[in-house]
């Protein structure tokens, strides 16, 4: 094994859970749906007031799949707002019919609603205060509102253990793009082979990280198997906290 100067984490799913089943449960012609749409569409009707909630809703979709798609296919991330932009659009909402900030304001609803799904594991704390004893720590996350990931980090009371939080939203860039990783190695003035990535997503994380030349653990809770054209990684931890088993 080698000696490591840093940790590098993912955010979601690595340090942060992300759990769907705690999002709004709401119907959809006549169907469950876990989604915020009905929370934002709460917040949209004050201003648009003429358009109904299945146009919504089929905009707020469209918007996102947009977005997933530029995303998967460019790996450049496409801001909360942006996507709300693109639901704007859709509905042809003019931009000069609504508040200048409306964009962010519905993406800042969309966030409140997305956050109370999102966990932090209390056996997480001791472990980043244990890694922040003995490496440099940083995070590199694909997320579309920076805001967000910043102050979910404050309040699982860990962001202070981090050297830089770098969040796709602020860099254009999204994992597995050479470019985010690069650019974090260079802020801390390091070279791949000093830092281990810690992340979830094979096609992601383990990926990206592999694709800079640093080593990677791959978090695999729910025991996937590897699959043919995905580099391997060099630890597989069943759970964050065996990270003190193997430094
Ligand atoms: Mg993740």
């Amino acid at each position: 094994m080698r000696a490591y100067t840093a940790l590098i984490f993912d955010l979601f799913d690595t340090l942060i859970d992300f759990r769907r089943d705690r999002m709004p449960l709401i119907q959809v012609d006549g169907t469950e749906v876990r989604s915020t749409s009905r929370h934002v569409y709460d917040q949209f009707k004050t201003v648009c007031t003429d358009v109904p909630f299945e146009a919504f809703y089929a905009a707020f979709m469209d918007g996102y799949r947009e977005a997933e798609r530029i995303r998967a296919r460019e790996w450049r991330e496409i801001s909360s707002e942006d996507r709300f932009r693109m639901v704007l659009s859709r509905l042809q909402v003019a931009p000069d019919d609504v508040p200048a900030d409306f964009p962010e304001w519905l993406a800042e609803i969309h966030m409140a609603k997305l956050s109370e799904a999102m966990v932090f594991p209390a056996e997480h704390r001791p472990l980043v205060e244990w890694a922040r004893a003995r490496y440099r720590l940083a995070v590199i996350s694909n997320f579309d509102h920076a805001p967000t990931a910043r102050r979910l980090l404050g309040e699982s009371g860990i962001v202070g253990c981090f050297e830089h939080v770098v969040v796709s939203a602020e860099e254009g860039v999204r994992k597995p793009h050479p470019e985010i990783f690069a650019r974090t190695l260079s802020r801390m003035g390091l070279t791949p082979r000093e830092a281990l990535f810690v992340g979830d997503s094979l096609a992601i994380d383990i990926a990206g990280a592999k694709g800079v030349g640093m080593d990677v653990a791959w978090v695999n809770r729910d025991g996937q198997t590897l699959t043919d054209g995905n580099p391997a990684p060099d630890y597989t931890l069943g759970r964050l906290t065996e990270l003190r088993q193997i430094l």
